[in-house]
């Protein structure tokens, strides 16, 4: 059985030599015999060729219908003369191979005869030489022949290709295989030398190799040795040399390179090689996920083709923490080593740094094995989900930032507070008093321009504290470790001042807000609780007039409680007709006649001072605004008909009075609020002289154009405009410029100062005389005492209001009580 190889003959041939000093066992090549299937026909030989009777000790071992081959019968003249390599190859294979067994696929020199007469057709045959030499009672070799008609064999995983490699061990040819094998055209190797070509590792090996094929051609030297795939794996191969140097038609060493990676890798399991371990090895291969194995005591004994793609180093029996990338050391020192002791398994993240020097975050599992007594295992398997993490982190960073102003939202806000690791903590809850105002009249563009512009200022005091919007209006600042409730509050005081000096180009007004704060010690952090609390502190700011900072307390829980509870109530109490509307009587002095009634919202017991800006804040204004001017007109009818049967509307000298109806900016905003407001007028019959309009400052602070559109539409028509609780708010002079005002109303608590602070008496006075200069008309109310009359008087204004004259009061009683005798003038008291 000798020859060289045919190089044009690219089908496969076989072996498993062992590295020098690797343990030849038997034991898996008579397994192998064990399970031969039939029809296989089987011979014995001795070491030197010679065919030989099987032991019987073998006979038994065989399956009983396996096909003996008759002794005179010569194991070449059974393959075709181009197999003849092949079959050397085979037999030297299983004459120096760690699993004892060489492997050759042949096509026949003709059919197959047993020593039972069984003849089988077979176009192509499997070799199998199993050494059994050495192992008593058998000391043969066993040569196994499996017919078939394919000539690739389908299970075979086996796949070759050669090198030519000249005198000097330069690659002057390679066969096209290596492509499929190691996704390399032959050009990629031809004229670089071998050694260039294969892992440092198995160098030396393959020298001395190398130089038994030179120095004795007639005993090849097999061996095992890593190239590298084109993707950076390294693959095992078993070669042999083939010296064919002398040989005129090939002139040069033929290697033959058998691809047996998965075959190795199954040994480095620790299993004995089998067809199934290595389906199993090429499944993990195909995985995209790295797979290591390892024991506990001697490191990584097997890792799959990922893992080779993009670890370095990775090396049998040496420990798993000196060969690692430092992720990997990290992981096995602090990790799978505790784990494995336990016996437990791991799964986690880590950041693995691949081959490349790029860094992937990898999901990983490590299972512990215990195989026997203290023989563990571990299975490690990484799977990587860089751009899962990175997608989802940003989702997570995108859910947690407000878009507009890009500060954290009110998740982020909570998730500050809950890993705030402060001593104390200062919430401060800031909401901007005018932003639907702002959007409703200028856009929403100047809206988020206010928006943009809060942020920046709250940043820009906040210092280490951290600002985030909470939603719409509302922003949250919070602060750790400020040391006491005194400095939360001046520092809410800072962040409200600095909302105060906002400038933005479009919107006139001074931009405000109410600011709620909180101040806890750490150990009561609940985020949400604290978070509500400052919400209901800063509608408690809103509720005493807005622009101010209101500390939590405790009372105020029950508040917002009350707040919300209102706001149903108030809802369907508008539904149900539950709002009355009382008239209060506006006299002239000295005569006291009536020239008017200022119509005041009632629901029940509930004050306006409160219900009013309930229905402003929820938007239920518009309907109850409706409700209330429906209502008015149809008082100020009454009164008209009151009058008329005691035969008074013909007194042309006395103008028929008028009802004076409150109207927030909410309602100003409607775009059809003075089409409307005509309408209603038209459909009670009353001339609009009949009705002015009370508005307040704070609600003309934010108008567009469209406000002053409608207000001029409104005034033409002869709806009286009048400022209410005029000095109560500010700017309050341009306003007098801007809008068609006709009159004033000098704020209850003017009134109630003129007979005590001077500051005030002096700014009252400024204001009546203002009054008088621009022509306007001045109502002051609140007046509940003689003296207060007296100085009013004194001071020029000859239309007041209050308790003095009469309570606001239902029209019932207003008919019959001040109009009861069908006066129109009050008594003096
Ligand atoms: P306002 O426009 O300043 O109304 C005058 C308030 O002074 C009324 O309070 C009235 O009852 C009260 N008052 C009258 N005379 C005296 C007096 O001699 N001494 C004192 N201390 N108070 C006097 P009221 O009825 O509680 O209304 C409170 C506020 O609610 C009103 O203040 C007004 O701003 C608002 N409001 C009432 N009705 C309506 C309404 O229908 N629509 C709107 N938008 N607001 C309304
Ligand atoms: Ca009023
Ligand atoms: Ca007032």
């Amino acid at each position: 059985m000798t020859g060289g190889p045919q190089f044009t003959d690219r089908s496969a041939v076989g072996g498993g030599p062992a590295p020098e000093g690797g343990q030849r066992d038997p034991s898996a090549a008579l397994a192998n015999l064990a399970r031969l299937a039939p029809p296989t026909f089987v011979r014995c030989m001795h070491t030197l060729g010679n065919p030989t009777d099987f032991p019987p000790a073998l006979t038994e071992l065989l399956p009983d219908n396996v096909l003996p081959i008759p002794l005179d019968t010569l194991t070449q003249t059974l393959v075709a003369p181009d197999g003849s390599a092949r079959l050397h190859s085979a037999w030297l294979a299983a004459s120096t191979g760690t699993n004892r067994s060489g492997f050759a696929h042949v096509a026949s020199a003709g059919p197959l005869v047993s020593t039972t007469g069984i003849t089988v057709e077979s176009p192509y045959l499997v070799v199998t030489i199993y050494d059994l030499t050495g192992v008593e009672g058998f000391d043969v070799l066993v040569a196994t022949m499996e017919p078939t008609v394919d000539p690739n064999r389908a299970d075979t995983p086996r796949t070759a290709f050669r090198l030519h490699l000249d005198h000097w061990g330069n690659i002057v040819d390679c066969t096209d295989e290596v492509l499929e094998i190691l996704g390399r055209r032959p050009s990629d190797f031809i004229g670089r030398a071998a050694r260039s070509i294969m892992h440092t590792d198995d160098l030396d090996a393959a020298l001395t190799a190398w130089r038994q094929a030179l120095t004795s051609p007639e005993m090849p030297r097999p061996g095992r040795v890593r190239i590298q795939h084109v993707d950076g794996s390294w693959r095992w191969f078993e070669y042999v040399n083939w010296n064919a140097l002398a040989d005129p038609t090939v002139r040069a060493v033929v290697t033959e390179l058998l691809d047996v990676d998965e075959q190795v890798r199954v040994e480095q399991l620790g299993v004995a090689s089998s067809r199934a371990h290595e389906r199993l090895v090429r499944v993990l291969d195909e995985v995209d996920d790295i797979v290591l194995m390892g024991r506990a005591d001697t490191g990584l004994v097997y890792w799959n083709r990922t893992a080779e793609r993009h670890l370095d180093d990775l090396r049998t029996g040496v420990p798993i923490a000196d060969l690692m990338n430092p992720a990997m050391r990290e992981l096995s020192e602090s990790v799978i080593r505790p784990m494995i002791e336990r016996l437990e398994r791991w799964q986690g993240d880590i950041d693995v740094t691949f081959r490349d020097g790029t860094v992937h975050t990898m999901a990983g599992t490590v299972t512990p094995v215990l195989d026997g007594a203290d023989d563990i295992y571990f299975g490690v398997i990484l799977r990587d989900v860089t751009a899962e993490r990175s997608h989802a982190q940003e989702l997570r960073q995108l859910a947690r930032l407000d878009p507009l102003t890009s500060l954290p939202n009110r998740l982020g806000l909570v998730e500050l507070l809950q890993a705030s690791e402060a001593r104390d903590m200062t919430v401060c809850f800031l909401d901007l008093d005018h932003l639907k105002v702002v959007n409703d009249g200028l856009g929403h563009g100047a809206g988020d321009k206010l928006l943009i512009a809060t942020a920046d200022a709250l940043r820009s005091v906040a210092g280490h504290g951290t600002v985030t919007r909470f939603g719409g209006d509302e922003f949250v600042v919070i602060h750790p470790d400020l040391g006491g409730v005194d400095q939360a509050v001046v520092f809410a005081e800072t962040l409200l001042e600095s909302v105060r000096g906002i400038q933005v180009p479009e919107i006139s007004r001074r931009v405000s807000a109410s600011l709620g704060v909180v101040w806890t010690q750490i150990e009561d952090l609940d985020p949400e609780k604290l978070i509500t609390d400052a919400d209901t502190a800063m509608y408690d700011a809103k509720r005493r007039g807005r622009g101010r900072v209101s500390r939590f307390d405790f009372g105020q829980r029950e508040s917002i409680t009350r707040r919300f509870v209102m706001e149903t109530a108030l809802q369907s109490a508008i539904a149900n007709d539950e709002i009355d509307v009382h008239l209060q009587p506006v006299v002239q002095v000295p005569d006291r006649r009536i020239i008017g009634f200022e119509a005041l919202a009632r629901w029940g017991v509930v004050s306006p001072a409160e219900f009013v800006p309930t229905a402003e804040e929820s938007g239920l204004i518009i309907p109850l605004g409706k409700r209330v001017m429906d209502l008015s007109l149809q008082h100020l009818a009454r009164v008209d008909q009151h009058l008329a049967s005691a035969d008074r509307s013909g007194d042309l000298s006395t103008p028929p009075p008028r009802v004076a109806v409150n109207v927030s900016g909410r309602e100003l905003l409607e775009p059809d609020f003075a089409a409307r407001t005509l309408e209603t007028l038209s459909e009670h019959g009353f001339d609009p002289e009949r009705l002015a309009l009370e508005i307040t400052e704070s609600v003309l602070i934010d108008t567009s154009d469209e406000v002053e559109g409608s207000l001029r539409l409104l005034r033409d028509a002869g709806v009286s405009l009048v400022l209410d609780d005029f000095g109560t708010g500010y700017s309050s002079i341009a306003y007098l410029r801007r809008y068609p005002v006709d009159g004033l109303k000098l704020d209850n608590s003017y009134t109630r100062a003129l007979l005590s602070q001077t500051d005030t008496r002096v700014i009252a006075e400024t204001i009546i005389s203002l009054a008088h200069r621009l022509g306007m008309s001045i109502v002051a109310e609140g007046v509940e005492d003689e003296a207060e009359l007296a100085v009013l008087v004194d001071l020029g204004v000859s239309l007041v209001q209050g308790y003095l004259l009469s309570h606001p009061l239902p029209i019932d009683d207003l008919l019959l009580g001040p109009l009861g005798d069908h006066s129109t003038s009050l008594d003096q008291a």
